[in-house]
């Protein structure tokens, strides 16, 4: 092949990228290109930023192999297809992706390819596994994850790609611009990028040792903060995997979490907005200003606040903390779902759809949880996770000066220290 050009998504890396290392292996000349496409700017300004760094990084790693980004504003497959007629490409490779729009932009551009005769592919990248390999007897994905772990990892992976030595782009081709840095929300938001990324995954690995018994521990913040990296695929998933080694481990086991989320998205492309589960009881309440004190930390109740303070202030929030805020909203404050994933898909920097919406309706009893009543009681919680209220104190600076584990419970405190301190009651003494 003379002329390949690599669309890339949520694919922004050299290595481990089928897609990239195909193309460069079998045309003389490969141009990765990225669109900014209008419709999925502005969902999430900390996402833009860390987008926009992502795509500099990448750049200045194909600079270094001789290549670079190509950059184009408007619809993905119009200005690939112009592109692609332009450098007189005859191939077009693309990672596929699962998602309800990603999936009609694949079909668009699979057919705008055959009209003009340029070939279309599409590659693996985005999971571990691929989210269509894996079928349980007589259905189409699996609906339980203990099971989908047990396939997943008896199941041949594919190789890892070599990240390419050179690239060469067609000659005088105009790269464009990248636009200027947005702002984000976030002020202690993680920077974009591959370099990040896997200096990141170096310098973590050193900890999976300790991952198993400190995954949970709220203010130990022991976890990996790998996600917004795989999220825009500035790492791939399959090395961080490979590179942690144990597939029965449990931060291998995480990883296979997310492939599950995509494999139920990929077969219930609706999971953002419909109950998964067929016959979930959806009755929600309507509380604007219960979902206003949920969103902005003031409920109340420390624990809750603190996770949803760390998320303003970080575009990241811990796991335990997620379920903890997810539950309280949905099962205490009987407020939906989709509302909750909305204001995650906002600020998180990790957000996409299978895993914030997976994670949204498993936490609701509408998803894939095998105990859909489950309650999560967050006074316990907060005093299993966070026993000496360091999480709390960390994320509440107006609760900073009361010690030990009465910082969970400030309404037990004398009513003069109570009346010193600037947070509201419980949202149910309102
Ligand atoms: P680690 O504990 O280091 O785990 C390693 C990797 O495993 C993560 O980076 C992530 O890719 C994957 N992983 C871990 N837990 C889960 C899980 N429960 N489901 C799917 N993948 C998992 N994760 C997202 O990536 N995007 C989201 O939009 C998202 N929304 C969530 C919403 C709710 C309500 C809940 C309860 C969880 C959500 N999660 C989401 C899952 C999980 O909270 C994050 O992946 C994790 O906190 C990221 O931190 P980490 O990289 O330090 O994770």
């Amino acid at each position: 092949m003379r002329t390949a050009v690599v669309l890339l998504t949520r694919d922004l890396r050299v290595h481990d990228h089928p897609a990239l290392a195909t193309a460069c292996a079998t045309a003389e000349q490969v141009v990765p290109l990225f669109v900014l496409d209008p419709r999925l700017a502005g969902r999430s300004a900390n996402r833009d930023r860390f987008l926009h760094q992502a795509l500099a990084d990448l750049r200045a790693v194909l600079r270094e192999r001789g290549g670079d980004l190509v950059l184009r504003h408007g619809d993905p497959v119009t200005e690939t297809i112009r592109l692609a007629r332009d450098v007189d490409a005859d191939g077009i490779a693309v990672s596929a992706d699962v998602s309800h729009y990603a999936r009609g932009r694949q079909r668009r551009l699979r057919d705008e390819c055959e009209r003009h005769r340029i070939a279309y592919r599409e590659f693996p990248g985005l999971t571990v596994v691929d989210p269509a390999a894996l079928t349980p007897t007589g259905g189409d994905h699996y609906k339980v994850f203990t099971p989908y772990f047990r396939a997943w990892s008896a199941a041949d992976w594919r190789t890892a790609c070599a990240a390419p030595d050179q690239i060469r782009l067609p000659d005088g081709l105009a790269v464009g611009r990248l636009p200027a840095l947005p702002a984000g929300e976030s002020a202690q938001a993680a920077a974009g990028g591959e370099t990040v990324g896997r200096r990141r995954l170096r310098d973590w690995l050193g900890n999976l040792d300790r991952y198993g018994d400190l995954h949970d521990d709220l203010p130990g913040d022991a976890t990996s903060r790998l996600s917004p990296y795989l999220r825009f695929g500035c790492l791939s998933p399959l090395e961080v995997a490979q590179a942690a080694g144990d597939r029965d481990g449990p931060f291998v086991r995480q990883l296979c979490w997310r492939d599950f989320h995509y494999q139920v998205a990929h077969a219930f492309p609706d999971l953002a907005t419909t109950a998964y589960r067929r016959n979930a009881k959806e009755e929600w309440r309507y509380d604007a200003a219960a979902l206003d004190a949920w969103q902005t930390g003031h409920t109340g109740l420390p624990i809750v606040d603190a996770g949803m303070r760390q998320l303003l202030a970080q575009g990241w929030m811990h796991n335990r903390a997620r379920l903890i805020t997810a539950a309280y909203l949905t099962k205490e404050l009987g407020l939906d779902w989709r509302a909750g994933r909305a204001w995650f898909d906002r600020w998180l920097l990790d957000g996409d759809l299978p895993n914030n919406s997976g994670n949204w309706q498993w936490v609701a009893g509408t998803g894939n949880d095998t105990r859909p009543n489950r309650r999560f009681n967050p006074l316990r919680q907060a005093h299993r996770f966070d026993p000496a209220g360091d999480y709390v104190r960390r994320w509440l600076p107006e609760l900073a000066g009361v010690p030990g584990a009465a910082v969970h419970e400030p309404w037990q405190l004398p009513l003069a220290v109570r009346a010193g301190l600037d947070y509201p009651p419980p949202l149910s003494e309102r």
